[in-house]
């Protein structure tokens, strides 16, 4: 049977698929406030998703911060098409190919050659738990396994599987399986700037965050095997941004405690914070650091973590439990490297990172002025993530504002009171004047 409308698929899917992050039941009731709409989606183009029955919307947080260079884009889908011709799998244990050693070595190059092994999986969640393990392991295999205890930041969000919630500090997320969640992880303060008390600056927030850290790892560093954080911005937070001084003072003092310092660039890498990585604004590297979402180009699940040769080579030994014996049955995928690489190469050959600024320039002039605006706070942008408050009481805030930005042909999807835009970099001017205006048309409805 062919089906072919909007109406069609939308009962289909409610009937067949339990969609992700999702209460269901609020799929199903148009009217109510907390109604979320299900949107069947026929093809993409560019920043645009087209669905069935002849609407568009303008792909305003890039489908949930993985689409760099819009969607069906000629050069990647090239790339794939020529590697589906050639080899979509092979295992990686005990085989190597073309794609994921050139990704691997670009990488590498990427952090001027500090992080010189590359470990391959599909998703964010998976290369958390990647980064905590090697961290844990490699504590063990130095003869310290008393250091064994991890520390993330207030608010922090490294994905959602059983370990990778241990360092997710997100209630909602969080809590229903607090009983399963391994309890020797330590919440710290956020260098959030938002935070600020009177009178301080973002830097002197980082300040105090770090002092908070301090105070913490002189006790306790002896036991903590690593910090993990998510450099610049902290997205399921309400895309919170800090001042760079933290990433520079918390590196000081994973160094002199001997912590590793894990930087979960899964949201903020490949160009979405103005560097390539967020984490070289601190002119820092970390000994470890997650990579997913937009490195496939938001193509494929792939999942990269990076790390030092100090850490690599504690695995070298003639011992089958020395080594880090990780796997998942995708690790390394031909197809999702591939990808990978047509990404970097568009980085390359368009100088995107000096064309991100010029975007992200008019991104802040779109939006500025909803200063002004009387129930807009905290209006703030870091390279191509733009964002600010919304002080509303109205507990179906988001869910309003979402319909209303759909209504108004753009997916802007709101994390509690916080709206924000984190387009694809393909983005042209008369698209950001276009979720500027869905913005502040949707703030008008629903206001
Ligand atoms: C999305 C995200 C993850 C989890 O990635 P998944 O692919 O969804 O498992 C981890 N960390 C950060 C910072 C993220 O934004």
């Amino acid at each position: 049977m062919r089906t072919s409308s909007n109406e069609d698929w939308l009962a289909r899917s409610q009937a067949a698929v339990w969609h992700p992050c999702t209460q269901m039941q609020h799929h199903a009731r148009p009217g109510a406030p907390a109604y979320l709409p299900l949107v069947p989606i026929a093809r993409g183009e560019g920043a645009w998703l087209h669905d069935f029955d002849g609407n568009r919307y303008l792909d305003g947080i890039s489908s949930w911060w993985t689409n760099l260079f819009g969607h069906a884009n000629p050069r990647i889908n090239a790339a794939l098409r020529e590697q589906l011709e050639t080899l979509e799998h092979v295992m990686l244990a005990g085989f190597t190919h073309q794609p994921v050693v050139e990704l691997s070595e670009r990488l590498s190059a990427l952090t001027g050659g500090t992080l010189g092994h590359a470990f391959y999986a599909s998703d964010g969640a998976s290369a958390t738990e990647i980064a905590l393990k090697m961290s844990f392991h490699y504590w063990r295999n130095v003869g310290r396994p008393e250091k064994s205890e991890f520390l993330c930041l207030a608010g922090s969000y490294h994905g959602e599987t059983v370990g990778a919630l241990a360092v997710t500090d997100v209630a909602i997320f969080k809590d229903a399986y607090a009983p399963l969640v391994r309890a020797a992880a330590h919440v710290l303060p956020s260098p959030d700037f938002r935070l600020a008390e009177a009178g301080e600056s973002p830097a002197d927030v980082a300040r105090r965050a770090a002092a908070g850290l301090e105070n913490w790892l002189e006790q306790n560093g002896e036991r903590t095997a690593a910090l993990i954080v998510e450099p610049l911005v902290q997205g399921a937070a309400g895309m919170a941004m800090y001042d760079p001084e933290y990433l520079r003072l918390a590196r000081q003092l994973c160094d002199r405690y001997e912590v590793h310092l894990i930087c979960d660039e899964i949201a903020v890498g490949c160009g979405r914070t103005g560097t390539f990585f967020a984490h070289e604004q601190a002119d820092i590297r970390p000994d470890l650091m997650c990579l997913s979402k937009g490195i496939s180009g938001g193509y494929l699940p792939l999942s990269i973590v990076l790390c030092s040769d100090t850490i690599y080579a504690a695995f070298l030994d003639d011992s089958v439990a020395r080594a880090f014996l990780h796997s998942h049955s995708y690790t390394g995928n031909p197809l999702a490297c591939r990808a990978a690489l047509a990404t970097l190469d568009i980085f390359e050959q368009d100088d995107v990172i000096a064309a991100n600024r010029a975007k992200a320039r008019a991104i802040g002039t779109a939006l500025a002025p909803l200063a002004d605006h009387p129930q807009v706070r905290h209006l703030r942008q870091r390279g191509m993530i733009a964002a600010f408050d919304v002080a509303s009481d109205d507990p179906h805030f988001s869910r309003k504002f979402y319909r209303a930005a759909l209504d108004r042909s753009a997916l802007i999807r709101p994390i509690g009171n916080t709206v924000y835009l984190m387009p694809p970099y393909i983005v042209g001017d008369d698209e950001i004047a276009h979720l500027a205006q869905a913005i502040e048309g949707a703030l008008a409805a629903v206001l």
